[in-house]
Order: C-alpha cells, then structure tokens, then sequence
C-alpha cells in the first residue's frame, strides 16, 4: 500500500474493460484520459466505470479514492432515472471520486455481499469499507450529499 504520509498522490486501482489488465492509475490525472498500460485504449473515467464480481472487491480495496457505487439493473425503471445523475456525478467528481457502476443481475455475489435489497442502490466505499448508503430514486441533491459526507 502507498505511504500517504510521504505522498499526495492517489491511486485507483482498475482493470481495463478491454483487455483485462488492472492498471494502477493517479486519479489526479482522471481528467486527462489515461490510457492501459497494455492495450493502450482509454480507461473513460468521465462516466461510471463498470465493476462486476470480479473487480468489485480489489477496486474498492485497493483505491485510494472515495468510490461511489450505483447497484443497478437494466429492467428497472428508477434505476434509468438516476442513471444521467450518476453520469453527470462521474464527470463533475472525476478524479475525486471514483464514480462506478454495478449490474446487479450480472453481480449476485457482490450485491449480496453487500446486503444490496433494492435498487437503484447507492454506495460510498472509503479504504474499502462502506461509509454512505442511500436507496431509491433520490433526488440528485440527496446523492451528492453522499459525496460530500465521503470526501469530508
Ligand atoms: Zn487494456
């Protein structure tokens, strides 16, 4: 793990979606469109990033950012709601907050693990362990305050 004492620079830790290499990467240059080391296609952290039970648990662990969680599925009609605030909290928070998204139906470890028992379903991760929860088609204002309270 990195020493912050000696450091400001924050890491996230996430796998490409292309190749499947994890890529460690200074959240400080989200903004700047890193690219995998591997494969060299873009990483896009200017929309929600794509975890699945494979990542989910290495990511939040091993990021040393706040990461903000939309457990979601396709077929439900308040997760389409919140869906654009999401994307524009991924925008407005990049490099920040590590805003991710998470398909329930395609995550049934993780959403159990994590005591998902409706959706939409947020969450807010600090060094791997849950600091915030909200449930439901809230208002944008609402989620925001999650962040507040996660990067305070
Ligand atoms: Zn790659």
């Amino acid at each position: 793990m990195t020493d912050r004492t000696t450091t400001d620079i924050r890491h996230l830790l996430l796998r490409c979606q292309f190749c499947e290499t994890w890529n460690r990467i200074d959240a400080a240059r989200a903004v700047h469109r890193p690219k995998c080391g591997s494969c060299g296609r873009p990483m896009l952290l200017d929309r929600p990033y794509p975890l699945s039970d494979e990542t989910f648990e290495r990511t939040i662990q091993e990021s040393e950012v706040p990461i903000f969680v939309d457990f979601y599925a396709d077929w439900c009609g308040p997760c389409k709601i919140i869906a654009p605030v999401v994307d524009e909290l991924a925008a407005a928070y990049q490099g920040r907050v590590l805003v991710a998204k998470l398909d329930t139906d395609r995550a049934p470890k993780m959403s159990m693990k994590f005591n998902v028992m409706g959706i939409p379903t947020a969450i807010v991760f600090r060094d791997g362990a849950e600091v915030a929860r909200q449930t439901g088609a809230v208002p944008k204002r609402a989620l925001e305050e999650l962040l507040t309270r996660a990067l305070a």
